[in-house]
């Protein structure tokens, strides 16, 4: 399973020298199984800019895009999807059902006067099916969702690689167990787990109910499931200086695997390299 992250920024891209390194685009995770030769791509950030099928594979196949929530930074890349204007790609968004759930939404963000070419126009028009909690089979891919504790809802999913599973849990709060208790349980036996992280401890008690967790909190909760987490490295908006957006990146991941896993990380991209492809996954950050 190899797995590229093209956008890990919340709220909105924001692209200054300082914060390259770390990624300025919103949250899209581009998968490819070279086993089953599926292709799945998770939400529809402006990193879905750089996802192209027809580069991955010659020959067209049916592709995946699993959407979390329909929070704006979640969807706003959709619109430039390159297999929207690929005619013979077999594409299907897969919408959760939550209670934020508008059938609209679709028409809506190809509408005037959001956007110039309506959705009808498309050139290649994908299917929409809808996704629940539960089991989901997708082609190339054994899927399964869970509830988030996210204002509007937001899915949980995890992803079945034959080296180890990725849990993706992008948008979440902490501190609820009905949501918490259901979340460790998910996640038991994974290999790595894309979660949260949004705000600092300092931060948190200033947004509760926002619907984010801080770093540590993430960091503690993946060591205490024993799996090592890639924080969604938000920090949200512009007001934000790039130099914090990069620590809270780093904190997480040092203080999951100070505590869970034994490696001594100097610089987080190459370590986390490193262990993704002792488990078989092949990780390339902010690619
Ligand atoms: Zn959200």
């Amino acid at each position: 399973m190899r797995i590229k992250f093209r956008g890990v920024r919340g709220s909105v891209p924001w692209s200054v020298p300082e914060g390259i390194v770390h990624g300025c685009n919103t949250p899209c995770i581009e998968i490819y199984d070279e086993t089953t030769g599926g292709i799945v791509v998770l939400d529809a950030g402006s990193g879905i800019v750089g996802v192209n099928p027809s580069q991955i594979v010659k020959e067209p196949r049916p592709v995946s895009l699993l959407l979390t929530h329909y929070h704006w930074d979640h969807l706003l890349g959709l619109p430039f999807f390159s297999t929207l204007y690929q005619p013979g790609w077999d594409m299907t968004i897969y919408a959760p059902t939550l209670k934020s759930h508008d059938p609209k939404w679709l028409d809506t963000i190809f509408k005037s006067p959001f956007f110039p070419v309506p959705y009808d126009h498309l050139p290649n028009k994908p299917n929409v099916g809808m996704v629940s909690p539960g089991k989901l089979d997708l082609p190339g891919f054994e899927i399964e969702s869970l509830d988030l504790n996210h204002p509007g809802g937001c899915l949980a999913y995890r992803i079945e690689g034959s080296s180890g599973d990725l849990v993706y849990a992008t948008d979440h709060e902490f501190g609820n167990p009905a949501f918490d208790e259901p979340l460790a349980d998910f996640v038991k036996g994974a290999a790595a787990m894309i979660v949260d992280s949004h705000f600092t401890p300092e931060e948190l008690p200033q947004h509760r109910g926002w619907g984010h967790s801080d770093w540590r909190e993430c960091a503690q909760f993946a060591a205490a499931n024993g799996i090592v987490i890639v924080p969604k490295g938000t920090l949200d908006n512009i007001g934000r200086g790039a130099g914090f957006m990069g620590q809270a990146a780093k904190g997480p991941v040092e203080k999951a695997h100070q505590t869970a896993v034994d490696i001594k990380i100097s610089k987080a991209d190459t370590a986390l390299r490193a262990f993704f492809r002792r488990l078989g996954l092949y990780l390339t950050l902010w690619g």
